[in-house]
C-alpha cells in the first residue's frame, strides 16, 4: 500500500494516527539537528519532521539527502505542530516519519514548481508535466473536469444522448483550411479531420437521435491568432423538432446551470439582441455588456458643416468615456497614437470634452459650436466631466476601430471584472457574409444554416440582406457557443450550395451524403456548440485558454514538449504514396 492517506486530509483529527503518505518533495528545511520536508501531492502539502532524537540518526542524514521533486514514500505518526500554518489545510499537524523509502528521484527541475514560478512560458511547456504539479496549472484541469462534469449532467438529465461521431472524415466548411490525413490503403486519397461534426450530428437527426451532444475535439488549420489552437474542444449539440426558441432555452438553461454550480452565480434571463443593433451599438458581434459606452452615431449631427473629414465620411462614430474630461492633453494624444496603430488602424481621433461647467472643448472647435457639440454629448450619452471620443470612415472598418477603443478605455477603467458575468445571445444573424478580396459571398456561420423564412427569393436580388436562423451565444465580450437552425431539406440546401459557388457536381461530391439523407425523411432540426476552452477560461476568470488546456500548442501550432509537428521518414512516405516537394 503506497499511502494510507493523502496530503491535503490530515488534521488535529488524525493526532496519533500512523499513516502512510506519499509524494513529491516541494522543499525542505534542514537546521543540521532538524529537518521538514513539504511533501506534495494533488491534494496538498504535508509537513513531514525528522530529527536524531524522536527518529533515527540514520534517517535524519537520508532525509538530508532528499532533492526537490524526489518521490517519496513515509510511514510516521501524526503529531501536533508546535507553530501551526493556518494557511495550509494540514497546518495544524506534521508526520513523525518512523520510515523512508525513495521510490524515484529527480534531477533538479529547471523552474521552480511554486505557485509563483521563475520560469518562463517557453521552457514550462517543454516540461509541461512539471507544470501540472504546479497549483495554478492543475487547479485550472481540475476546474474544466469540474465544469465537462457539469455539461454532461445538464445534457444528460435533459434527454441528451452522447454520441461520438468519426475523426477521419472529409471536408466539413466551418471556415478554415482541413487538417489532412493521407491513407495508405487508399493510394493518393485523403481524409479531412472534422473542423465541427456538423454534417454527423445533422446525420444523427435523421437517424432519429432527437438529442445529441458530444465533448468532441474539433481541427481547424488557420493562422493562429492570439489565443487559439489548432485543435480545440466543443460541447457539440443537436435536437430535432425544434425551432430557434427551443434552442436559446435549452442551453440558455445550460450556460445557467453552469454559472450556478461552478461559480455560484445566478444570472437573469438572457438578454436578446439582433445582429444589426450588436454592430450598430458596439461595432461587433459579441458586444461586452458589462459596461456601457453604447456607440453614438452622429453623422445627422456632424455632416452639415464644413468639416470634410466627417463630411466624406460613411460613418461618425463616438462614444463617451466615463470620467474622460480628467485626461491631460498628452493623455488624449497617447489615445490618439493608439488608435492609429497598424493593430487598429484609425486614421485619427476627434474628441469634445465635457467640463463640469456644461460647456464643451473639441479638437475642432473651429468647425462645431457649443450647440453642436452639446448634440454630439446628448448622442453619445456624455455627462459632465466625460470624453466624446469620435472615429470616422468606412461603416465596417470604423466600427471594429471604436469596437477596440472602447474594449481598450474598458479595461483601463476596471470596467471588466472578470467575476461579472454579462451573457446575452446575439440573434438574426445574416445568411452570408461578402468577402472583400474575392467579391464572393460565404456562409457567415456554415453552408447548412437555414433563411429565415420567406427570405429564400432574396438570395438572387440582395445576398447580402437575407438573415440566417443563427444565434451566438455571448459571454463578456466573447462568442462561446453559436449555431442555427439548419436547412433539412435538399431542394433549399441545393440552392444554398448553388449561392456559395458550388457547382452542382461539387455539391454532389462533397455533400451528396447529406443531401441524399434529407430525402429519407429529415425532421426540422438545429443545434449550436460551445467553445469548451474559451468557455472554461472565462468561467475561471482567465484571460487565455491555454492553461486550461493540459498539452496545449504554441502560437506556431508547436507541440514543443513532444516536437510536433515532425517528418517523417522515407519508408513511410513510400507506404503513403507520397513525394515531398519543398
Ligand atoms: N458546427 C458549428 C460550429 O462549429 C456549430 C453549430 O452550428 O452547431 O460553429
Amino acid at each position: 500500500m503506497y499511502r494510507s492517506h493523502n496530503c491535503g486530509e490530515l488534521t488535529a483529527s488524525h493526532i496519533n494516527t500512523e499513516v502512510t503518505l506519499s509524494g513529491w518533495v516541494q522543499k525542505s528545511r534542514d537546521k543540521g539537528f532538524i529537518v521538514w520536508v513539504d511533501l506534495r501531492d494533488r491534494y496538498g502539502i504535508t509537513q513531514l519532521v525528522f530529527d536524531e532524537e524522536r527518529t533515527s540518526k540514520d534517517m535524519l542524514e537520508k532525509a538530508q539527502k532528499l532533492g526537490r521533486e524526489f518521490v517519496i514514500q513515509v510511514k510516521g505518526t501524526v503529531i501536533e505542530r508546535a507553530s501551526k500554518n493556518p494557511n495550509l489545510a494540514t497546518g495544524d499537524i506534521e508526520i513523525l516519519v518512523s520510515e523512508l523509502n525513495i521510490l524515484n528521484e529527480a534531477l533538479l527541475p529547471p523552474f521552480t514548481i511554486e505557485d509563483k514560478t521563475d520560469g518562463g512560458e517557453d521552457i514550462r511547456m517543454k516540461y509541461r508535466y512539471l507544470d501540472i504539479r504546479r497549483n495554478p496549472v492543475k487547479n485550472s484541469l481540475i476546474f474544466r473536469a469540474k465544469v465537462t462534469q457539469e455539461v454532461r449532467n445538464y445534457l444528460s438529465n435533459g434527454g441528451f444522448i452522447e454520441v461520438e461521431t468519426p475523426y477521419l472524415i472529409k471536408s466539413t466548411p466551418e471556415g478554415a483550411r482541413d487538417f489532412v490525413v493521407p491513407s495508405r490503403m487508399n493510394e493518393g486519397e485523403f481524409y479531412a479531420l472534422p473542423q465541427s461534426p456538423q454534417t454527423f450530428k445533422q446525420l444523427l437527426m435523421v437517424g432519429g437521435m432527437d438529442k445529441y451532444f458530444q465533448i468532441v475535439k474539433c481541427f481547424r488549420d488557420e493562422d493562429l491568432r492570439a489565443d487559439r489552437q489548432p485543435e480545440f474542444t466543443q460541447i457539440d449539440c443537436e435536437m430535432a423538432f425544434v425551432e430557434q426558441e427551443d434552442i436559446l432555452n435549452v442551453f440558455e438553461g445550460l450556460t445557467r446551470h453552469l454559472l450556478k454550480e461552478v461559480n455560484g452565480v445566478e444570472v437573469d434571463k438572457f438578454p436578446r439582441m439582433l445582429y444589426d443593433d450588436a454592430m450598430r451599438l458596439y461595432g461587433n458581434d459579441k458586444p461586452d455588456i458589462r459596461f456601457g459606452m453604447e456607440f453614438g452615431e452622429l453623422n445627422e449631427v456632424t455632416q452639415h458643416k464644413e468639416f470634410g473629414v466627417f463630411n466624406s465620411a460613411e460613418l461618425v462614430v463616438g462614444i463617451a468615456v466615463p470620467g474622460g474630461n480628467a485626461y491631460t492633453r498628452k493623455e488624449i494624444d497617447k489615445l490618439i497614437d493608439w488608435v492609429k496603430r497598424p493593430q487598429v488602424g484609425a486614421l485619427g481621433m476627434i474628441y469634445s470634452r465635457c467640463n463640469d461647467d456644461g460647456s464643451f472643448k473639441s479638437s475642432v472647435d473651429k468647425f462645431y459650436d457649443q450647440d453642436d457639440l452639446a448634440k454630439w454629448a446628448e448622442v453619445t450619452g456624455a455627462k459632465a466631466g466625460d470624453l466624446v471620443c469620435v472615429l470616422s470612415g468606412e461603416t465596417n472598418k470604423v466600427r471594429a476601430q471604436l469596437s477596440a477603443l472602447r474594449m481598450e478605455l474598458a479595461t483601463r477603467l476596471g470596467l471588466r471584472d472578470p467575476k461579472v458575468f454579462a451573457p446575452l445571445w446575439v440573434i438574426d444573424f445574416p445568411l452570408l457574409e461578402l468577402d472583400e478580396e474575392t467579391g464572393h459571398y460565404h456562409a457567415m456561420h456554415h453552408p447548412f444554416t437555414s433563411p429565415k423564412p420567406g427570405q429564400i427569393e432574396l438570395l438572387d436580388t440582395n445576398p447580402g440582406d437575407v438573415k440566417a436562423n443563427a444565434y451566438d451565444l455571448v459571454l463578456n465580450g466573447n462568442e462561446i457557443g453559436g449555431g442555427s437552425i439548419r436547412i433539412h431539406d435538399k431542394a433549399t440546401q441545393a440552392i444554398m450550395l448553388k449561392h456559395l459557388g458550388f457547382s452542382d457536381e461539387d455539391a454532389k461530391a462533397q455533400f451528396g451524403f447529406l443531401m441524399d439523407a434529407f430525402e429519407y425523411g429529415a425532421p426540422p432540426h438545429g443545434g449550436l456548440a460551445f467553445g469548451l476552452d474559451r468557455l472554461v477560461a472565462i468561467l475561471g476568470g482567465q484571460e487565455t485558454i491555454r492553461d486550461f488546456i493540459a498539452f496545449p500548442k504554441n502560437n506556431s501550432g508547436r507541440d514543443v514538449m513532444i516536437d510536433a509537428p515532425a517528418p517523417i521518414d522515407a519508408a513511410q512516405l513510400k507506404e503513403l504514396s507520397l513525394k515531398l516537394d519543398l
